[in-house]
């Protein structure tokens, strides 16, 4: 059983991979299921959302990506710009096109049929959400059917039933199956294989996406760092947060075309920028790849941008910086969480620099053991990291919290590569930390908005 890469890094639309994709992607299985019910019988859709969910789906755009998931918009594919005008249009026409077959307009008033509950969790299930389909009878509504999923992160859902399970597993059998670090360096050390060809192997046997595939989630990443850095204004959701890429890109750019003074640390300001404007396109529901998650999608493209211009730019380059960041994404996604909503930012940006760290010590010529201290240390300095997003918005502290720990990501690789792999603490016992420590934080600091940040700040 195996996580694949392409499971890790999905083209999607932001702000928020387990608020904005996985109910998107809830929305369409539900759909899907509605197969089972006679369509002509169908008189309306209920939307419930619960935990996080409920407490901060406003401002992570989960309202307007069921409507359009029930509309039969996929994340990956879904116009951007359309999205808030079709959400829109549906919240004043009270009705949308459910995507059955044949597609079948509805009554839907998001006003009472999309339901925010935003103090209460479904037992077992931190992101619930819970879809009831109606007929209307003589003696008052029936139910037809109702399924309950659950969004664990980086656009990763699970269906009602699958309680306990971290992710779906892919039954397909793959020649180097790991689900630790300690997996991974065995493998390595036994076949002489670096990750990335452990990892290639695998992506070989599941057959999910080409070389060609992982070079076009870098192209989607690349194009995401583009449009952040020739955007200015204001974003969205009323906390008036200006963007700051553009203008620091500009400045940046005219220091390096001048050439008079060259900073020893311009290389690091360029990464900052760089995950600052994935995050800036992210909270402005823009397309992104989850890196694992959107919230801390600027990371992995940021340090992956520093490979292209500092390091190294070649295809080969590329595909193996992924396949790296994208093995140690499989651990953390097979044994423990990547969602704020579970274990709060450590389980975000902690991953994420993680991941990043892990791929640039690869790439830089990092033996396994050294690859995976990397991911440790990119860890370790995260742990208790709390999510308390101001307004519940993924803006303040998730854009300039990406810039810094993509900084991380690059000082946790050199750590790393300064030593001999010998780690006083491994990546397993530092992912069980994670999620001891998440098990053991409070409520309001795992995206509810309720605690942190969120509360010492005021909104205007
Ligand atoms: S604080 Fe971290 S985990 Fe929470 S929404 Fe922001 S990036 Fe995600």
């Amino acid at each position: 059983m195996a996580i694949s890469v392409f499971d890790i890094f999905k083209v999607g639309i932001g702000p928020s991979s387990s608020h904005t994709v996985g109910p998107m992607r809830a929305a369409g299985m539900f759909v899907g299921a509605l197969a089972q019910v006679d369509p002509s019988a169908l008189t309306r859709v209920k939307v419930e959302l619960f935990g996080s969910l409920g407490a901060t789906g406003h401002g992570h755009g989960s309202e307007p990506a069921v409507m359009l998931g029930l509309e039969g918009a996929a994340p990956e594919t879904v116009d951007t710009d359309r999205l808030p005008v079709r959400a829109r249009e549906i919240a004043e026409l009270r009705e949308l096109v459910l995507a059955t077959r044949p597609a079948r307009p509805i009554r839907f008033d998001p006003a009472h049929d999309l339901v925010l509950h935003r103090n209460r969790r479904l037992t077992g299930r931190t992101n619930a959400m819970t879809f009831t389909a109606f007929s209307r009878e003589p003696r008052g509504e029936l139910v037809l059917l109702q399924r309950t999923y659950r969004s664990i992160g980086g656009g990763f859902v699970l269906a009602d039933g699958d309680e306990g399970v971290r992710v779906v597993p892919d039954p397909t059998p793959v020649p180097f199956p790991f689900r630790s670090a300690a997996d991974l360096l065995t493998l390595s050390h036994d076949h002489r294989l670096a990750i990335p060809r452990l990892s290639w192997n695998n992506e070989q046997a599941l057959g999910r996406g080409t070389r060609d595939d992982l070079l076009h989630l870098w192209r989607v990443m690349d194009a995401c760092i583009a449009a952040g850095c020739a955007t200015s204004g204001v974003l969205p959701g009323g906390l008036h947060v200006r963007r700051r890429a553009q203008r620091l890109a500009d400045d940046l750019a005219a220091r390096d075309a001048a050439g008079t003074a060259p900073d020893p640390l311009a290389a690091i300001d360029w990464l900052m920028v760089w995950a600052l404007a994935v995050n800036e396109q992210n909270a402005a529901g823009g397309r992104v790849v989850t890196a694992p998650t959107n919230g801390a999608a600027g990371i992995v493209p940021a340090v992956l941008k520093y490979v292209t211009r500092y390091v190294r730019d070649d295809d080969s380059t590329v595909v193996d910086f992924l396949l790296t960041a994208g093995a140690v994404g499989a651990i953390y996604q097979q044994t423990a969480s990547i969602s704020g909503a579970e274990v709060g930012c450590q389980g975000e940006v902690g991953v994420a620099c993680s991941m990043a760290a892990a791929a640039l010590c690869q790439v830089l010529g990092g033996t396994p053991a050294q690859v995976l201290n990397a991911a440790e240390i990119g860890l370790e300095h995260h742990l208790g990291l709390t999510c308390d997003p101001v307004g519940g918005l993924v803006q303040i502290p998730c854009i300039e919290r990406n810039a810094v720990a993509a900084v991380q990501a690059v000082t946790a690789a050199r750590l790393a590569l300064g030593g001999d792999g010998v780690q006083a603490v491994s990546l397993d016992q530092v992912i069980r930390t994670m999620m001891q420590t998440g098990a053991d934080m409070s409520v309001k600091y795992k995206e509810t908005a309720r605690g942190g940040l969120a509360v010492n700040i005021v909104e205007c």
